[in-house]
This record gives structure tokens, sequence and C-alpha cells, in this order.
């Protein structure tokens, strides 16, 4: 009898995950024969683990905090979108034995924004706060969309400076510290900082969104996070949680893995009804 085909995400913490839920719906839904779990493991274990998944029949994996950096160095042969972020979130088992690693955060971010919720991103002005792998992810995706400018914003200046000048190639993209933001206006604020997961908000100056604004935390909880009460808070047209992000880079790792692509509306549907 051949196998069933085994899918992963490992990560740490990894218990609280909602992958391997979200992978079961996609499965269901397009009758695909699959298992997905999820693993615990940290940096030390990670070359280890990965060896041992795959050699032992595993045909893909989703790697999260803190190991996409890890999993851009181990892969053989990476997309564009992931060479450029220095990040992989998915790695696939290529029939020649070798291991393809891809980023697919981006996409599930303008997928979310821009068909879920009709957010416009051209000729827009995009505030990204935060300068680690979630960050990375979406600076190229969202400078392809031809926005009017993009600042990185980070509480550590440096990193905010440096991830922006690896960009500057691409598109109108600044670094800079919160300090900085003061007297500037942007259309599109995405906290790409782990901020939420504390309920803290990175320091904002007032008068910061324009008329319109949107707010998007890539964090996500049962509650609103903090960043999206903070959006509330400021009157902004929309104020987003990360969830339809989890569900939309999860499709895409999906179809790269199966060649199948679920419809995610009705899996975004379902998660947000069950918390409330
Ligand atoms: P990371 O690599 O650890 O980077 C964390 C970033 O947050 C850094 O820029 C850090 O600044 C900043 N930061 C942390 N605490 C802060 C605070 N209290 N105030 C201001 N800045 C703070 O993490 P990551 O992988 O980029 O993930 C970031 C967030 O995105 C997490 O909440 C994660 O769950 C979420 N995420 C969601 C999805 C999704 O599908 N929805 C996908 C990927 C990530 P310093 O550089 O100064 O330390």
């Amino acid at each position: 009898m051949t196998p069933i085909d085994h899918y992963a995400v490992f990560g740490s913490p990894i218990k609280h995950s909602k992958s391997p839920r979200i992978h079961k719906l996609f499965a269901e839904q397009t009758l695909q024969s699959l298992i997905y779990d999820a693993q615990e493991v940290n940096a030390e274990q990670f070359s280890s683990s990965v060896s041992h998944f795959f050699a032992n029949g595993g045909k893909g994996l989703n790697c999260t905090l803190p190991l996409k950096e890890l999993a851009w160095r181990f892969a053989d042969k990476k997309t564009e979108r992931a060479e450029l972020s220095k990040a992989v979130n998915t790695l696939a088992l290529q029939p020649d034995g070798s291991l393809l690693g891809d980023n697919t955060d981006g996409v599930g971010l303008l997928t979310d924004l821009m068909n879920n919720h009709l957010v416009k991103l051209k000729d827009q002005n995009v505030l990204i706060l935060g300068a680690g792998g979630a960050s990375r992810g979406i600076i190229l995706p969202i400078l392809e969309q031809n926005v009017a400018s993009l600042v990185i914003a980070n509480r550590t200046i440096d990193k905010a400076i440096n991830l922006a000048n690896e960009f500057v190639h691409k598109g109108a993209i600044n670094g800079c510290g919160f300090d900085d933001l003061a007297h500037q206006q942007f259309d599109l604020i995405i906290n790409a900082t782990s901020s939420s997961l504390s309920n803290e908000i990175p320091p904002l100056p007032e008068n910061i969104l324009s008329n319109n604004g949107v707010c998007y935390d890539l964090a996500y909880g049962n509650e609103p996070t903090s960043f999206v009460r903070w959006g509330q808070k400021n009157k902004v047209i929309k104020s987003l949680d990360g969830l339809g992000m989890l569900v939309e880079q999860a499709a895409e790792a999906f179809f790269i893995w199966r060649g199948v692509r679920p419809i995610t509306k009705e899996i975004i549907e379902l998660l947000n009804s069950e918390r409330g």
C-alpha cells in the first residue's frame, strides 16, 4: 500500500498553530489524501529534523518562527521571491530529490488585502512596521504593486535601513526609526512587528493615517489585536488582522505541493465564525 503523503509545520513555539487545521480543511475540500501535523522544532534541531522528515517520506514542510532564515539556507533551490526575501516558509520535495524553498507570506498578504478586502495598493503610501522575517517576505510583492512609496520603520533603526537598502533597486523604499515618522502620512500601515503578541503597539505619532486609511496587523488572535484596536480608535476605514493572510499563504503552499488551489473564502469564514 502506498503511504499517505506527509506534510508538517516546524517551529517553536508551535502548539497553537492553526496550520494543521487549515490544511486538513483544504485536503477535505479538494479531496486530497494527506496528513499534516505540527512539530516543535527549535533552531538547533532544524537541520537534523528536516533531514529526518524528508528521509522518512515527507513531501513538504512549512517553517515558521524562528526557522525561516534557516530554511532559506537549507533549501537546494529557491524561487525569486524567496531568494530576495532571505526567508523560506515552504519547502517542497522535488522529483529529483532536491528541496525547493519558497516564501508564500507576501502573496498571502496581498491576496487577503487586495482580493478579500479590496484594498488598493497602486499609488498608495505604505508603511511597514518591523524589520524581521515577516517584513522581509512582504516587501517585494508590495513594491511590485507600484506603490507611491514604501517606508520600513523599526525599533532597531539599523535593521530597517539595511533591509530597505536590499530592495532599493526594486522601487521607492526607505528605512527609518519610529521617531522619524513624525509629519508623514500613510494610506496603509502594516504591522509586521510581534508587538501585538505582548499586547503593545509601536510608538506612532498622531495624524499618521491619511483619510480613508487602512491598518493591517500580521498577527491575529481570538480577540482584536492591540494594533487592530489602535486602527479602530483612529477611525480607519478597515482595521484587519492576519487570519486571512494565514489562510492565503497556506493555500499557496498547498498549491505548490499538490497542484490544486483550495477555495479560501469558506475556510476564512469558518475560522472567523469560530472566534466570534
Ligand atoms: P521577527 O523576525 O522576530 O521580527 C519581530 C519584529 O518585531 C522586529 O522588527 C522587532 O524589532 C519587532 N518588535 C518586537 N517587539 C516589539 C515591540 N514591543 N515594539 C516594537 N517592535 C517590536 O518576527 P516575524 O517572523 O517577522 O513576525 C512578526 C509578526 O508577524 C508576528 O506577530 C507573526 O506572528 C506575524 N506573522 C503572521 C503571518 C500570517 O500569516 N498572518 C505570517 C508571518 C508572520 P527589533 O528588530 O527592534 O527587535
